[in-house]
């Protein structure tokens, strides 16, 4: 493991989150979805299931891809400026069947701001650790995707959303192609 689980756990969090704001296809249409996505991403505490829940959600996804674009020093604005907000307060609490982790907001505070808290405290592991080439974005050229390599050998090049698949599958096609020219 390159980081603490949990880093780890919310960094593909908050890159899954962030992707979910597809303008072609919308990756939370309504309260259903975002249901979803809390039990995927093994999230636990308040959960209202309220319009105003999934608003705040996808309010908070334009502010997430920033940190993807952003250079170090932008990144840290955002990552403080969200702590600051949120009034971050690290604690190492247990639950569920969880060992010890930290979270910096209480459990009842709503969703997106725990969201928010946790790309950031994730991120400020990134900064001190110096790895935030490990934010990337998708190769494929028709994704706009972001992923977080968590690859050993750095080696991770396509999003979640089946690109490396479908990559693989233009590279045959184009040898073929090739061979029978
Ligand atoms: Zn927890
Ligand atoms: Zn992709």
């Amino acid at each position: 493991m390159l980081f603490a689980h949990d880093t780890e756990c919310a960094l593909v969090a908050a890159a899954a989150l962030v992707n979910t704001a597809d303008p072609d296809r919308e990756g939370l249409p309504d309260v259903a979805a975002l249901d979803r996505f809390f039990t995927a991403h093994g999230w636990s505490g308040r959960h209202e299931h309220t319009a105003t829940e999934l608003r705040q959600v996808r309010a908070l996804r334009p502010r997430l891809r920033r940190l993807w674009d952003a250079d170090t020093d932008e990144l840290v604005e955002i990552v403080n400026a969200l702590l600051r907000e949120s009034r971050a307060l690290p604690q190492l609490i247990r639950h569920d069947d969880e060992p010890y982790h930290l979270h910096a907001v209480p459990r009842d505070a709503p969703l997106a701001t725990r969201m928010a808290v946790e790309a950031a405290m994730a991120m400020a592991d990134l900064v001190r650790t110096n790895e935030l080439s490990r934010l990337r974005h998708c190769d494929h050229p028709d994704c706009d995707n972001v992923l977080v390599d968590l690859s050993k050998n750095r080696s991770r090049r396509f999003c979640d959303g089946g690109c490396g698949n479908r990559a693989a599958v233009s590279a045959y096609r184009a040898r073929r192609a090739a061979s029978h020219s």
